[in-house]
């Protein structure tokens, strides 16, 4: 039973990747609050993902804690393989548990926020006040940022996959890994209609972490992934003595379907909740940065909040290319083999990170085959 109330300037509910980011962001800004509340059912004491994204910049978000950095990595399928140098862009990797002890070690030090683990029962907007509780206490601010709870407004005809993904880093005692160089795709396994693929994140000559991934409607049973990865490290990658020192996996949506916002104009999704994840790709840290970043921004300038909209030429691009994929039009590794081939690096990247112009736009789509496309297209335009 909620029994007591307490009132805060802001809520952050959930302290993953969305929360952290958007709490160290407002502590770094100009933003004027006197108390902050951040509450997650998690300790976050674990290790359990790896962010990778691409950026222009020198110094970018989080530097202190970025665990590698390369200028360079290399893509692989059955008719093509290159080592591509990224320039201007660098791939960047940053360990989960470094950035959750990173952000709340700092946040920890300011007495404006205060951070408690419990599970959030209920959120919404009361008398133009957002409102969050929990089994015994009853919380209200401004406004509430929310990445804990995720609605995405699923329809029959949308194209809803996920990306689902099983990593082992892996320990060898041989110098057996390019630490230069990760492996950002390698199509060289069987695609089994949809797509599939590993990558390689290597954190030295002896270490790497090794992901067995695809994109499809549902995730795979466990047993495939060890079995997948165990085949690619010991026939591919000619690895025979190795020790494992990790896992991790999961899934990551990548939805036709619009995540929604039930919970009224004092709650702001964030995150994956706020449709921060690409529909194609996967790919969410990035567009996390940017998403807070634009908050910051308006709270700055006094403005109102209001739900995140992704740009509509992108949402467009996105809902096609789900769309070529689940028909199979052209299979997966072909489609991505052209587009490594095809283009250049810096066009790809920047169109990934959804910050071409239009002109830019066509050369991309220039590059893989057009009939999928327009079928896609027109099937998309018409919906
Ligand atoms: C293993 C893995 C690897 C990934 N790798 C990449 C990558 O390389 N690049 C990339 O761009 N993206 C990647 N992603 C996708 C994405 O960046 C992450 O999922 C990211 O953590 C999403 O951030 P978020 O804040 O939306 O969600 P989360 O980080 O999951 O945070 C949500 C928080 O809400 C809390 N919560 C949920 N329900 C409640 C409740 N009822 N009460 C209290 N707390 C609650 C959870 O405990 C959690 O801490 C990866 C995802 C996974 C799972």
């Amino acid at each position: 039973m909620t029994n007591k109330t307490k009132t805060y300037d802001f809520i952050i509910a959930g302290t993953g990747a969305a929360g952290l980011s958007l709490a160290m962001q407002l502590k770094r800004s100009s933003v004027k609050f006197e108390k902050i509340l951040l509450i997650d059912k998690d300790l976050k004491n674990k290790n359990d993902r790896t962010w990778c994204f691409w950026t222009k910049e020198n110094h970018t978000w989080f530097e202190e804690i970025i665990f590698k950095k390369w200028n360079q990595f290399e893509f692989k399928s059955t008719t093509f393989q290159k080592k591509i140098l990224l320039k201007p862009y660098t791939y960047v990797m940053i360990r989960g548990l470094d950035f959750y002890n990173y952000c709340l070690n700092e946040i920890k030090n300011d007495s404006r926020f205060d951070i408690i683990t419990d599970t959030i029962k209920e959120i919404g907007t009361e008398q133009s006040k957002g409102f969050l509780k929990t089994e015994n206490c009853l919380y209200q601010s401004n406004y509430i940022f929310n990445s804990a709870f995720r609605n995405p407004n699923t329809k029959a005809k949308h194209v809803n996959f996920v990306q689902h993904f099983k990593g082992l880093l892996i320990e060898t005692k041989e110098e057996l890994f390019d630490e230069r160089c990760p492996v950002f795709m390698d199509f060289r396994t069987e695609q089994h209609n949809d797509c599939r693929f590993f990558y390689i994140l290597p954190f030295s000559k002896n270490k790497a972490l090794i992901e067995y991934t695809g994109f499809s409607p549902t995730a795979l049973k466990e047993e495939a992934y060890d079995q997948k990865l165990k085949e690619y490290i010991t026939n591919k990658l000619k690895i025979q003595d190795y020790s494992l020192l990790e896992t991790e996996s999961g899934t990551i949506p990548m939805m036709e379907s619009e995540f929604t916002n039930p919970y009224g104009d004092k709650v702001i999704n964030i995150g994956i909740a706020g449709g921060s994840s690409k529909p194609s790709t996967g790919y969410t840290f990035y567009f996390i940065q940017k998403h807070v970043s634009k908050i910051i921004h308006q709270l700055e300038q006094n403005k109102k909040l209001n739900s995140y909209s992704r740009n509509s030429k992108f949402k467009l691009f996105d809902r096609v290319l789900l769309d070529v994929m689940n028909r199979n039009k052209i299979p997966a590794d072909e489609l991505f083999t052209s587009l490594f081939e095809k283009n250049k690096i810096e066009n790809l990247l920047t169109f990934l990170n959804e910050e071409t112009t239009l002109v830019e736009d066509l050369g991309i789509m220039n590059s893989v085959s057009k009939s999928a496309f327009i079928t896609s297209t027109i099937n998309k335009l018409i919906k």
